[in-house]
């Protein structure tokens, strides 16, 4: 069997990802989609961790209610403990028990509920300094401030749901410093100054968002690259593994893949108590063959010779290596004498039939083998040196069978001791 090798193949999300230079956060869809796949799960962790504390910190602001917008006290008490609250809870009660699910949902769905909840507490937030008559209304406004921060940089919308809350704060603010302007109120002065903060604070951490959010898509990307980098890797080092094991003229496994080969099997047959059979096999008169027809026709006639002897010996009956120069082995695991030297007859016979012609061989006139059988039953105790006492058995006998006439198979005088 020729051992074939595929080009590496780069899985096509990767590739586009790869040559992705991120200067801005634009994807293509399925990129995107693959991001958004990656990081949805510890994106809802994040959100019901940070949403726990952000409601607390909410609900904490009643006490700013109390003292600052007396008179809307009960509205705000209303909404935020009453009406935000319940529905906040039940949301990131469901993000913990189901965030499996929530993480397989269309982003826009997921992001825009979260957008949400900054907009509706922004809203409510410019509601009650609407309402309120009183004279710290107008430092009010710095509420907004956490409000920003926890949509930009806590929860961190992604970036275009953070500029719509942002822009949605700014306007809220503007709003109530318009709607307040006709109101004179000791602090009311405190408006604009307040409303520029929050308009600063926006754009810092609109900045900001953008920034993490950049870091985030390029951290994935580095991600990605190195995973295919080293699926890359590990796929080189399969085809080189395979290639220092192959023979680069015939294309069949070569000495060092059958030295490994010959060890497994034998400790296999030691283990198992089976026999282990070994064909040492050289092309009769090859250097006449040279000599007669050139070296790259000698080339040709060792693939031909190859390709027979693989054909003949699949991989579940044993392996065929090219041992060196114009000679092969066989190693047939499990194989009893007589089924070894069968087996080296037909692949004699095999040969000769191939009728690659050999006008310079002294007898026959085509190229034929001569083959070494050795079969052993290895023995618990036997060592390394035991298969080299097998492979040199199989070269006594190659030896006999080269001086019987070639064309041979021929097994040893005496059984090999494993
Ligand atoms: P015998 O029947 O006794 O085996 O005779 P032989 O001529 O085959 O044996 P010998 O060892 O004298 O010659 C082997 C030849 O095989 C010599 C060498 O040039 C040739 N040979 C070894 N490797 C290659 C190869 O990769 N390509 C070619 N074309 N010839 C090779
Ligand atoms: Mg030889
Ligand atoms: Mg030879």
């Amino acid at each position: 069997m020729l051992i074939q090798h595929e080009p590496l193949v780069i899985d096509f999300n990767v590739r586009h990802l790869l040559a992705w230079r991120p200067s801005s956060l634009r994807m293509d869809d399925i990129d995107e989609a693959h991001f958004n796949a990656a990081c949805g799960l510890a994106r809802v962790q994040h959100f019901v961790i940070s949403g726990f504390l952000a409601l607390l910190v909410y609900n904490l602001f009643l006490l700013v209610d109390v003292r600052m917008i007396p008179d809307v006290y009960p509205q705000a008490l209303h909404m935020r403990l009453y009406m935000f609250s319940p529905v906040a809870l039940i949301m990131l009660l469901c993000g913990m028990a189901f965030k499996q699910y929530i993480a397989r949902m269309p982003r826009y769905v997921l992001e825009g509920v979260l957008m949400m909840t900054g907009v509706v507490a922004a809203l409510h937030m410019g509601w009650l300094l609407q309402h309120s008559n009183s004279p710290y209304a107008g430092m009010y406004t710095a509420g907004l401030v956490p409000i920003t921060i926890y949509g930009n940089l806590v929860q961190r919308f992604r970036f275009r749901y953070a500029l719509v809350f942002s822009l949605v704060v700014m306007g809220t603010c503007l709003a109530c410093v318009w709607a307040r302007s006709d109101r004179v109120n000791l602090y009311d002065v405190f408006d604009v100054p307040l409303a520029l903060l929050v308009a600063v604070i926006a754009i810092y951490t609109l900045a900001m968002n953008y920034r993490f959010e950049l870091e985030e898509r390029r951290r994935f990307q580095w991600q990605v690259r190195a995973q295919a980098l080293h699926k890359q890797l590990e796929a080189s080092q399969v085809q080189l593994d395979e290639l220092s094991r192959q023979d680069s003229l015939t294309g069949v496994p070569n000495r060092r893949h059958v030295d490994a080969y010959l060890r497994q099997h034998w400790d296999q047959a030691q283990q198992a108590g089976d026999e282990l059979a070994l064909l040492l096999m050289d092309v009769d008169h090859f250097k006449a063959f040279n000599d007669r027809y050139g070296h790259p026709a000698g080339d040709q006639c060792l693939k031909h010779v190859a390709r027979a002897l693989q054909q003949h010996v699949p991989p579940q009956v044993g392996c065929v290596a090219r041992w060196g120069g114009e000679e092969f082995i066989v190693v047939l695991p499990r194989a009893q004498l007589h089924v070894a030297m069968r087996r080296a007859q037909a692949l004699c016979h095999v040969v000769h039939g191939l009728g690659l012609r050999h006008d310079a061989a002294p007898t026959l006139g085509c190229v034929t083998i001569s083959v070494g059988v050795a079969v052993v039953r290895p023995s618990s105790g036997a060592s390394i040196d035991s298969i080299d006492s097998l492979i040199a058995q199989a070269d006594a006998a190659l030896y006999r069978a080269k001086a019987g006439g070639r064309n041979r198979a021929e097994a040893p005088l005496s059984p090999v001791s494993g």
